[in-house]
């Protein structure tokens, strides 16, 4: 693999040099071809999984890679935490794929590292499983994330509230730059190394802007807004809640990050949390925007002395920005969810029709992801469409009074709805039962199953019925944990 390593060329204070530590036993358990090919990983390799074993357990460290742990502070539930960093990942190097884009390459359970605090450095079978399943649904959704390349078990244990099986997942993203990376030299009052920093992120993930004058950090968070906003409605499309939406998980490339305590909404409720340590329920389903939005505010607060030498000046500038989101994001998911319910064009009116279908759900505790595939399909199917007007009642018909009103054929309305409304969505319950499978039996064979079916969310393959079924409890006392 042809390694370049632009962030260790960046000034040390952004990482620490650190070398994975060596595990016992390293298997390859999970191994992701088609992402292998994107990154032309070479044939030498990608076909032996004894030295793909080696390679992605931080065994054995390839030619060109620099392994770091990159520093980073972060907001974590509202409260600032001025040092963490990767705490039990590598970052091995950067590689380019078959596309010319660019990718981290990163190992996390790989070790101990300076940021380790209390920690292990180590991370167990069932979450790195979790990150496998759910980034490639994800992917598969199209909605921005980071990806895995593998999972390798370690051989070792490790020890949580029990003892379970160990594993290192290599994840690959567009970058690690996070919100908590800028906030990590804010607080220090290093305004040099926050310029670095932005700098080294408009050339990476924002070059249209390197060429901006002096407006260059304002065009920059206006980017981020906007990138962020379609994440986030893109999130709240499929029905993804979050569930640690620490400013330390949110990253300026722009993916999903972190897998620990996601989980995905089945009964339509706003107020949705599942992590057992979100007490207050402040990553629910419905307050993701409103986070987001406290979450950039963060950032801003890092480049104010980017925008304007007289603080003043600088927070006008920002807070004006800043106060836009709620109105912005309000246009994109507006517009999102009139695609879920077949609008071609949204407008104003639309909001009380689609928000009174929304209402309906909660109130009669309908499944989301269910409920938009039975109004796709009632397009086309009598059965679905005596469904949705049982469940729906006076909104079905107002939802299909404004369908037929609109100058688009049913043909058109399918596909609208269809690319915006899965089929399948990697139910809480199914990716339950499959990593249980993993860490009892050592077995993929379930996990390839599903990963089958999600790779497809949009269709419906022979077996697919298997994962649309809701969970027998509505998920009441599902519970989610960081995995740490
Ligand atoms: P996370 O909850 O995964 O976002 O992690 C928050 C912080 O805790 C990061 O700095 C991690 O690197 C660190 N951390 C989480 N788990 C471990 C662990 N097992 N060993 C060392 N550091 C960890
Ligand atoms: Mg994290």
């Amino acid at each position: 693999m042809n390694f370049s390593n632009t962030y260790a060329c960046l000034d040390d204070i952004f990482y620490k040099k650190s070398r994975p530590t060596p595990v016992r036993n390293p298997n390859l358990f999970l191994w992701n071809s088609s992402m292998a090919e994107q990154l032309m990983i070479p044939n030498e390799l990608k076909h032996d999984s004894v030295a793909l074993a080696q390679v992605f357990s931080g065994n054995q460290i390839l030619p060109g890679s620099e392994p770091i742990a990159i520093a980073y502070a972060g907001h974590q539930f509202g409260h600032f935490a001025p040092q963490l960093g990767d705490g039990r990942a590598h970052l091995l190097g950067e590689v380019f794929d078959q596309f010319g884009q660019k990718w981290d390459i990163q190992l996390k359970g790989s070790g101990r590292t300076l940021f380790s605090r209390g920690g292990d450095g180590r991370c167990a079978l069932g979450p790195a499983v979790r990150e496998f399943i759910m980034s490639e649904a994800m992917k598969a959704l199209g909605v921005p994330t980071t990806r895995c390349l593998a999972v390798v078990t370690t051989g070792e244990p490790v020890f949580r509230d029990t003892t379970l099986p160990g594993a290192v997942v290599t994840r690959v993203a567009s970058s690690h730059l996070r919100i908590g990376t800028f906030q990590l030299f804010a607080a220090r009052g290093d305004q040099q190394a926050v310029k670095t920093l932005c700098d080294y992120t408009i050339e990476r993930h924002y070059p249209e802007l390197q060429e901006e004058g002096p407006n260059k950090y304002l065009l920059f968070i206006e980017k981020v807004i906007e990138r962020l906003i379609r994440l986030v409605v893109e999130w709240m499309r499929v029905g993804f809640i979050h569930g640690v939406m620490n400013t330390d998980n949110i990253s300026l490339c722009v993916e999903t990050i972190d897998y620990g305590p996601c989980a995905m909404m089945g009964i339509y409720d706003p107020e949705t949390v599942y992590s057992s340590i979100d007490t207050q329920g402040r990553y629910a389903f419905g307050s993701q925007p409103e986070i987001m939005q406290w979450n950039i505010a963060r950032l801003a607060e890092c480049l104010l002395p980017l925008i304007n030498a007289d603080k003043n000046k600088a927070i006008d500038k920002m807070g004006a920005i800043i106060a836009e989101f709620p109105f912005r994001f309000k246009q994109v998911y507006m517009k999102m969810m009139g695609k879920k319910f077949g609008l071609t064009s949204f407008q104003q009116e639309d909001q009380k029709l689609l928000f009174s279908v929304l209402d309906r759900l909660k109130e009669r505790k309908l499944d989301y992801t269910i409920t938009f595939d039975f109004l796709t399909k009632s397009l086309t199917s009598e059965v679905a469409a005596s469904q949705m007007k049982n469940e729906l009642e006076e909104c079905f018909d107002l939802w299909q009074k404004r369908i037929n009103e609109q100058d688009a054929t049913s043909q058109e309305v399918q596909k609208l709805m269809r690319q915006n409304n899965p089929v399948v969505i990697p139910r809480n319950h199914h990716v339950e039962s499959v990593i249980k499978e993993c860490e009892q039996t050592g077995k993929v064979t379930l996990v390839e199953n599903f990963l089958q079916v999600l790779r497809s969310p949009y269709e419906e393959l022979p077996q697919t019925y298997q994962y649309q079924d809701p969970p027998r409890d509505g998920d009441a006392d599902y519970e989610t944990f960081c995995g740490t």
